[in-house]
C-alpha cells in the first residue's frame, strides 16, 4: 500500500480561509474584532520566530494582533500585571505567553494567570479539567489540528484504536482526551511503555508526539493505519540541516492508509488552530455561536 499524504499546509490553508471569512462576518454584522495578544519574554531566536509569525498570519485573516515583546530579565511581577491588564481589556480575545519562560519565571502560576476564556492555547488548568471531563473548553492548538485532519480523512472515528506515543501535557495527553471524546479506543505509550512496537502495530490511527527523529519504523505500522506525525527533529543528513518527524516516513508511507509528512504535516495546522481558538473565543465573549467545524 502506498500512503495517501495528508497535505496539512493545504488544511491549514483552508482552515484559515475559513476563519478569515468567519472574522470578516463578524466585524460586519456585529462591529466585532477578535484581537489575539502574544507576550514574549525574552530573546530565544525560535520563539521570535514563530511569534512573528503567529502576528502576520493573525492580521492577515483579518484580526487585530498585540505584540508584548519584555525583556529576559522581567520581573514575575510585572508579567502577572500585564496578564491582568489583558484579561481586563475587551479588545483581547486571546492571550498567549510564549513558552518556554526564562527560568526565574514560574510558568505554571503564569499560564494559570490568564482567564481560562482567553486562554487559547488551552494550558490553563481550568481548561485542561474542562477538556478531561468533557466539557466546553479551549482545546491546545496542536492536538486540535490532529484531530481535525483525522476527522477530515475519516468523517466518524468511534469505535478506531488509537495510540498516542508521548504523554506530555501540551501534545500527548489531550490528544488523547480528543480521540477519547470522539469515541476511539485510546492508549498512551511513553518512555516506560512495554514492547511499544506491538501496542502501535494494534492502531488503527497512530499520533506520534515524542521529539525522538524517525523512531518509529514502518514495520511497526498495521496496514492501513493511519500516521500522523507530530515531531519536529533537526537533523543533520549528508552534510545538509534536515527536518524530520519520529517516524520514518519512507517505511511508513508504504504500509500506512495515510500519512502526516514532516515539514507540511502538523506543523502550519498549529497556527492555524491558534487563530480558530482566537475566533471561538471572541464568539463565546460576546455570547455568540461558535464558529462551526473549527472546535473540538
Ligand atoms: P515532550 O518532550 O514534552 O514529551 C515527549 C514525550 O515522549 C514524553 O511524554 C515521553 O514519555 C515520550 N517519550 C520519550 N522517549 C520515548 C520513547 N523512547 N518511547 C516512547 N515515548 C517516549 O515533547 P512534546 O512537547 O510533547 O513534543 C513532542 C514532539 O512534538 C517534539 O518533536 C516537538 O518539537 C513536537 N511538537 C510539534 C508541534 C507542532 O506544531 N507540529 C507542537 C508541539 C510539539
Amino acid at each position: 500500500m502506498v500512503a495517501q499524504v495528508i497535505d496539512g499546509k493545504a488544511f491549514a490553508a483552508k482552515v484559515r480561509a475559513q476563519v478569515a471569512d468567519q472574522v470578516a462576518k463578524l466585524k460586519e454584522e456585529n462591529g466585532i474584532t477578535p484581537g489575539l495578544a502574544v507576550v514574549l519574554v525574552g530573546e530565544d531566536p525560535a520563539s521570535q520566530v514563530y511569534v512573528r509569525s503567529k502576528g502576520k498570519m493573525t492580521v492577515e485573516v483579518g484580526m487585530n494582533s498585540y505584540e508584548h515583546k519584555l525583556d529576559a530579565e522581567t520581573s514575575e511581577e510585572d508579567l502577572l500585571a500585564l496578564i491582568d491588564k489583558l484579561n481586563n481589556d475587551p479588545a483581547v480575545h486571546g492571550i498567549l505567553v510564549q513558552l518556554p519562560l526564562p527560568k526565574h519565571l514560574n510558568e505554571d502560576l503564569v499560564i494559570n494567570s490568564i482567564d481560562p476564556a482567553k486562554d487559547v492555547d488551552g494550558f490553563h488548568i481550568s481548561n485542561v479539567g474542562l477538556l478531561g471531563t468533557g466539557q466546553k473548553s479551549m482545546v491546545p492548538c496542536t492536538p486540535l489540528g490532529c484531530l481535525m485532519m483525522l476527522r477530515d480523512h475519516h468523517g466518524s472515528l468511534s469505535g478506531m484504536d488509537a495510540v498516542v506515543i508521548g504523554r506530555s501535557n501540551i501534545v500527548g495527553k489531550p490528544m488523547a482526551q480528543l480521540l477519547l471524546g470522539d469515541s476511539c479506543t485510546v492508549t498512551i505509550a511513553h518512555s516506560r511503555t512495554k514492547d511499544l512496537p506491538d501496542v502501535v502495530r494494534r492502531a488503527d490511527i497512530v499520533v506520534a508526539a515524542v521529539g525522538r527523529p524517525e523512531m518509529v519504523p514502518g514495520d511497526w505500522i498495521k496496514e492501513g493505519a493511519t500516521v500522523i506525525d507530530v515531531g519536529i527533529n533537526r537533523i543533520e543528513r549528508d552534510g545538509k540541516n534536515k527536518l524530520v518527524g519520529d517516524v520514518d516516513y519512507a517505511s511508513a508511507a508504504e504500509r500506512a492508509g495515510a500519512i502526516t509528512p514532516v515539514p507540511g504535516g502538523v506543523g502550519p495546522m498549529t497556527i492555524a488552530c491558534l487563530l480558530a481558538n482566537t475566533l471561538t473565543a471572541a464568539c463565546r465573549a460576546n455570547g455568540l455561536p461558535e464558529p462551526e467545524g473549527l472546535t473540538a
